[in-house]
């Protein structure tokens, strides 16, 4: 890696956890060199949905029981965050289309949440969907699901880091770099766990593969809308649809058989939407034993955590960024940091390979 004397921080990884923790330390005054194999565009990060959801992702896939209190505080970082990025926050909330019953479900459990919900009909939901056509005759809305465009936000990282004095190099980190390394180092390396031998925390997190569709030569006014089994949404002069979960699949490659489910999902919910013409996009997220991130310093002096993200790495980044940052400043890093400490697992004698 050399020539680290003239970082004060080092941090791994081009991903939204590793930039947007780069960005948090380099607003805190230090000189951040932040070093990927991937470019920003080609990891998780990239070619995510970009959904900031708390609501629906805990009323449909939560990724812990006490989670709530954790994706809200995170998505409430963002309006500062794109702020300060200049980059657009999609603030018109989310819809859910499905059977009664589905939908039934999904708005008690939204209810017991304490989130907000009401119900659409059949004409908000055309407006929703811009003339696509659903099967369902009735929606759910929520006004506390955001969004943001991965790719537009990513850029603009990479901007206000070099802006800050930062830097930004391809390269692939050895174990070897961060034994020599002379300042802090933070891990912000997705689910790649080569690097296991000198943190072993990394080595409870596990893979899940995820595909995307996008349609690059169709782009309706589609807000962001759940179905059961899929999501879909209008982004950057496309349409993007998703995502398969993969559970221990690490590989990049575009799988037909592995999309039947979410093709057969989105045929069910659009029925008049063209099943050809879809480019597969593909990222791996880190998922940690409790489904959350695992942020702070590691058991290792000098070495700092930002891994785990599993579905909510967009959500959870300007947080886990937040707490990271803190870690390394000594700044009071808030009430989150003790439930995303990485030596959480390690210390429960769960965390090893
Ligand atoms: C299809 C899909 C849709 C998603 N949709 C959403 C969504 O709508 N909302 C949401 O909140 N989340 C979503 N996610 C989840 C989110 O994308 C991830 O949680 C997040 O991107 C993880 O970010 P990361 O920075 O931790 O890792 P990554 O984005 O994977 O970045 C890891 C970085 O580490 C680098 N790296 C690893 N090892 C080394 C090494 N030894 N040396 C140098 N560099 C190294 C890589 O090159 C890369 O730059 C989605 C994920 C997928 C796959």
């Amino acid at each position: 890696m050399g020539g680290s004397s003239a970082a004060s921080v080092i941090v791994v990884g081009a991903g939204v956890f590793g930039l947007a923790t780069g960005l948090a330390l380099a607003e805190a005054g230090m000189k951040v060199r932040l070093v990927a194999e991937t470019a920003p565009d080609l990891t998780a990060s990239g070619v995510a949905a970009g959904m900031l959801a708390p609501a629906f992702e805990m009323a449909l896939d939560p990724p812990a029981p006490d989670a709530l209190g954790l994706l809200l505080a995170g998505r409430d970082l963002w309006p500062d965050l794109a702020g300060r990025l200049g980059v657009a926050l999609d603030l018109a909330g989310a819809a859910a289309i499905g059977p009664e019953t589905w939908l039934d479900g999904l708005e008690a459990r939204l209810v017991a949440l304490g989130l907000e919900s009401r119900p659409a009909g059949r004409a908000e939901m055309e407006a929703l969907s811009s003339g696509l056509g659903t099967r369902f005759p009735s929606a759910l809305v929520t006004p506390e699901d955001w969004r943001i465009e991965p790719r537009l936000a990513l850029q603009a990282m990479v901007r206000r880091l070099k802006d800050l004095g930062g830097t930004l190099e391809t390269g692939n980190v050895t174990l070897r770099d961060l034994e020599e390394a002379a300042c802090p180092v933070v891990l912000a390396t997705g689910a790649d766990r080569r690097l296991a031998d000198l943190a072993p925390e990394l080595g409870g997190l596990s893979p899940i593969k995820g595909q995307i569709l996008w349609r690059p030569d169709f782009s309706p006014a589609v807000g962001v809308i759940r179905s059961p089994g899929a999501y879909l949404l209008g982004s950057g002069g496309g349409l993007l649809a998703g995502a398969t979960m993969e559970a221990g699949r690490s590989d990049l490659a575009a799988d037909p058989e592995a999309q039947v489910e979410l093709r057969r999902a989105l045929a069910d919910a659009f029925p008049t939407l063209a099943t050809e013409g879809w480019v597969t996009r593909v990222g791996v997220r880190a998922a940690s034993p409790d489904g959350l991130p695992l942020a702070g310093a590691a058991s290792r002096p000098g070495l700092f955590l930002a891994v785990g993200a599993r579905r909510n790495g967009w959500l959870l980044a300007p947080l886990v960024a937040k707490i990271v940052t803190s870690a390394i400043t000594g700044e009071d890093a808030g009430r989150w940091a003790a439930r995303l400490d990485p030596l959480r697992f390690v210390r429960d004698g769960n965390g090893g390979r």
